[in-house]
């Protein structure tokens, strides 16, 4: 994309094409079909896809699929939706590392013949006892110098359900003592009669991921495998394994630093409890930070992208500020929303000079500076307008409606209130009002200025319309990283509410489920994608007009 400012990955991708390393980069994006993705995912998404597009390159999506307990087709399916919806395509059709299992296979017993893998029977606990730590060295397994062929015949074993899971594992055979624990001798298969969701049960071993990767990198030609710092260490392994196998392809390996937001969580197992536990109602919940939640409060994925490409790519851990992605939320929607009405909290005005039973139809601008048309809107003798518009008594600064003053009704008259109607509480339950027929679309004639400009809607034809309102869905900066609580302890309760009063002008009702539009002094919206029916429509509150946590 030519807006992508270049970046340390980029300036490599730069140098091996002006080398001849490469004449084509090919990247990937491998989830594992373990949980749905989340704004983090979103930046993987846009680095990968975005480097393939803007080097004329390929991009994978691959499910690293080898645990198969944790993954599940739902999680698969909503994977490729949510790559789908940001805006990005993968090469030719999805691939799965199980669709490597037996070529994976096939390079364990490359290891083992060539003396670089062996069946270790040590339980779970002795191999931890056998590990070392960081200062002290490891210690060999006693089955380490097990003879070629023996391994040979128990790998086979393994493969064929012989023994129980975890009676034994194959591992490299690389140094116990190596400064770098992933290199000590690491676990590459192991047992688990487990029900595969692509592979069924033709396999009761499954490979590692470390294993896994990057030989299913080098099958697919990847030039350039991106993945998050916490992966660095594993580097050493990603190269020993391909420059012990006779694949020859051999992917880069670069890190990068992974998205961390404040006042959210960005992990899969986290997010996943909250919906175990029922604190949020889905994956796809409006408060939650996966895609599809995003998506379903009225997100854009241009917004996403553009707050990805903003951000850049370091590589360092730093925290950003869920306000930067909030703004280029909000940046969008300004920029490419339609406008419409809806008055949250309705109070009656009468407007007693204005013919009884007549709806005329109004026209106002979609967009206030983009051409987008104009849309109708209907005017009637009763109209509503937001409680929180009018005082009996105000001082200058309240420019909304007053009793006995005058006030703009956007997009139509100015109107003066000049008496209010009370029930037996003492509470305002309508206001008359007299409207000024020479001021649609101009100023008084005389020449009095009228300072404020209300929303209203129409009382017969406004539709009626809940309204579902969101914060942030954690009280705390870092509700990952609080030492006192848990992630869980830190939930904003008042995170989601509903205002189930609320009216709206006619014309929203055909918007198209998490469109963005914005109702005028209020906020964007987006029709909710499950629960809105044309008789009772649900909004969800995308955001407000202005950073209400900004001090
Ligand atoms: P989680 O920790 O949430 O479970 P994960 O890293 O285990 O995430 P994967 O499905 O393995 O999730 O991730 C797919 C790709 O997305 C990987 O390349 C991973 O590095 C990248 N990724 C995951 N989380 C982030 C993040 N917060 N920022 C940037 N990239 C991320
Ligand atoms: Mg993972
Ligand atoms: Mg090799």
């Amino acid at each position: 994309a030519p807006n992508t400012p270049s970046n340390f990955i980029r300036q490599i991708i730069d140098k091996d094409l002006a080398s001849g390393k490469h004449n084509q980069v090919i990247t990937r994006f491998p989830p594992e079909p373990n949980g749905y993705l989340h704004v983090g995912h979103a930046k993987s998404i846009c680095l990968n896809f975005g480097i393939a597009q803007s080097y004329q390159g390929i991009c994978n999506l691959r499910f690293d699929d080898t645990n198969p307990e944790k993954e599940n087709p739902e999680y698969i399916e909503s994977i490729r939706n949510d790559v789908e919806w940001l805006g990005f395509q993968w090469s030719d059709d999805v691939k799965f590392s199980s669709s490597y299992f037996d070529a994976l296979y096939g390079y364990a017993i490359e290891l083992i013949e060539n003396g670089k893998a062996y069946v270790c029977d040590l339980t779970p606990e002795e191999a931890r006892a056998h590990r070392g730590n960081l200062t002290e060295p490891g210690k060999d397994s006693p089955y380490r110098n097990r003879s070629v062929a023996e391994n040979l015949d128990l790998f086979e074993r393994m493969r064929k359900g012989e023994f129980e899971e975890g009676k034994m594992v194959l591992r490299a055979k690389i140094d116990m003592a190596s400064p770098n624990m992933n290199m000590r001798d690491p676990i590459i298969y192991r047992i688990r009669f487990a029900e595969h969701h692509q592979t069924g049960d033709k396999w009761c071993i499954y490979p590692m991921y470390d294993f896994t990767h990057p030989i299913s990198d080098a099958l697919e030609d990847i030039t350039h495998s991106l993945c998050t710092l916490e992966f660095e260490d594993h580097r050493p392994f990603y190269d020993w394994l391909l420059d012990n196998i006779s694949l020859e392809c051999h992917p880069q390996q670069i890190e990068f630093a992974r998205l961390q937001l404040n006042y959210t969580v960005t992990s899969k197992r986290k997010l996943k409890q909250l919906v175990d536990e029922g604190h949020v109602s889905a994956w796809d919940d409006p408060r939650m930070p996966t895609i599809s939640g995003m998506r379903r409060r009225g997100y854009t994925p241009a917004a996403i992208r553009n707050f990805c490409d903003s951000i850049g790519v370091a590589k360092a851990n730093s925290t950003v500020d869920v306000a930067m992605l909030e703004a280029a939320i909000r940046d969008d929607l300004n920029e490419n929303s339609p406008r419409a009405m809806c008055v949250l909290n309705p109070l009656k005005i009468t407007i007693t000079n204005y013919p009884e039973g007549q709806v005329e139809t109004l026209s106002a601008p979609i967009h206030p500076q983009k051409e987008m048309g104009n849309r109708e809107l209907p005017f009637t003798r009763e109209i509503l307008i937001d409680k929180e518009d009018f005082r009996e008594e105000a001082n200058k600064k309240f420019k909304r409606l007053v009793l006995g003053k005058e006030v703009r009704l956007r997009n139509a008259y100015v109107i003066q209130a000049n008496e209010v109607i009370k029930d037996e509480s003492g509470e305002i339950v309508e206001i008359l009002c007299t409207y000024d027929p020479e001021t649609l679309g101009k100023n008084p004639a005389d020449g009095r200025k009228v300072k404020g400009v209300i929303h209203w809607v129409s009382e017969s034809e406004s539709l009626p319309a809940e309204v579902r309102v969101y914060d942030r869905l954690f009280l705390d900066e870092n509700p990952d990283g609080n030492k006192e609580k848990s992630f869980l302890e830190l939930i904003n309760p008042d995170a989601f509410s509903k205002i189930t009063t609320a009216r709206v002008e006619p014309g929203v009702a055909k918007f198209e489920a998490e469109q963005g539009f914005q109702f005028e002094r209020e906020g964007y919206f987006c029709i909710d994608r499950y629960d809105s029916k044309p008789e009772q429509l649900v909004f969800n509150k995308t955001i407000g007009l202005r950073d209400t946590w900004a001090n």
